[in-house]
């Protein structure tokens, strides 16, 4: 596993042994209930869409001979059904995390391919809102770690930061090396979040205001994946956020020893 947390507690040295084995049951005990909740919110946030799917097909079949309904109806279709399979490829990313173990895929990741990638996974959904990606990437960052779910991670950072900011706003990808680590931040001049919420947005489907997220398609997966990519490639995710002025993630992931420049060298 990659928390170890229940071993770090400290504990006179007689009672550490028992004090373990609690907690590791205790720990088990809470694994099977995230388990059990997470099955029946899957349940549940997949009823959404698909009943959504299921009104929407009826609608367009006694609307045909309505043109304008028909498309009206099937433009939301497709906007349920992206929303779907958005849903089904976040559960599936999160549950090969969950495994917890470090990723065995790990390769040399160039930081700048990364950024651009995420950048360009979220370049529509930017340009519609006229919202600029402004990013700077120090040279030959290079992490170490699972390709694919490092692209994950990053491109959750940037769409949020680009779905919960306002039109015509800005949104900023930093990456630069400090000491072993490198700290990639997404910075916005968005919403922001509540002080009381920032400990709760990394849960699984947890959304600020659900509400809203079901506008803007969201599903409350995405930080839980982002914390998990942090984890199992040995790196944590740290945030910062004010409501009204905007919020900052930034992903610390260990640093590969040599820079582009040295490996060529
Ligand atoms: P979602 O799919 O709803 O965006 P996430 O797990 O990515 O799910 O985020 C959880 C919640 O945290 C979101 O519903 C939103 O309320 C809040 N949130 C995440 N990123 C930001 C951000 N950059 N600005 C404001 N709120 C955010």
């Amino acid at each position: 596993g990659t928390t170890s947390y229940i071993h770090a507690r400290v504990a006179p040295l007689t009672s550490r042994l028992i004090l373990v084995l609690a907690d590791d049951r205790t720990r088990e005990h809470r694994v099977e209930s995230i388990r059990r909740d997470f099955v029946a919110n899957v349940s549940h946030e997949l009823k959404t869409p698909v009943g959504a799917l299921t009104l929407l097909a009826e609608a367009v079949g006694e609307a045909k001979d309505d043109p304008e309904a028909v498309a009206r109806f099937s433009s939301r279709m497709h906007v349920e059904a992206e929303r779907l399979t958005r849903l089904v490829q976040q559960i599936i990313d999160l549950s090969r995390l969950q495994n917890d173990t470090l990723s065995d895929e790990a390769a040399t990741v160039r930081v700048d391919d990364l950024v651009a990638e995420a950048c360009e996974h979220s370049a529509t959904e930017a340009e519609h809102k006229q919202i600029e990606i402004a990013t700077s990437v120090e040279p030959g960052l290079l992490v170490h770690g699972d390709r694919s779910e490092l692209h994950a991670a990053v491109s959750n950072l940037v769409e949020n930061a680009v779905t919960y900011s306002p039109d015509g706003s800005r949104v900023s990808v930093i990456a630069h090396r400090d000491d072993d680590d490198v700290r990639l931040t997404v910075t916005d001049n968005g919403i922001g979040i509540p002080n009381d919420e920032l400990d709760r947005i990394f849960e699984r489907f947890y959304r600020v205001d659900p509400a809203r997220a079901r506008t803007t398609g969201g599903t409350g997966l995405g930080l839980s994946i982002v914390k998990h990519v942090a984890a199992s490639n040995g790196g944590t995710v740290e945030v910062w956020s004010e409501p009204g002025l905007g919020s900052s993630f930034t992903l610390v992931l260990p640093a590969h020893q040599n820079d582009i420049d040295e490996e060529t060298a």
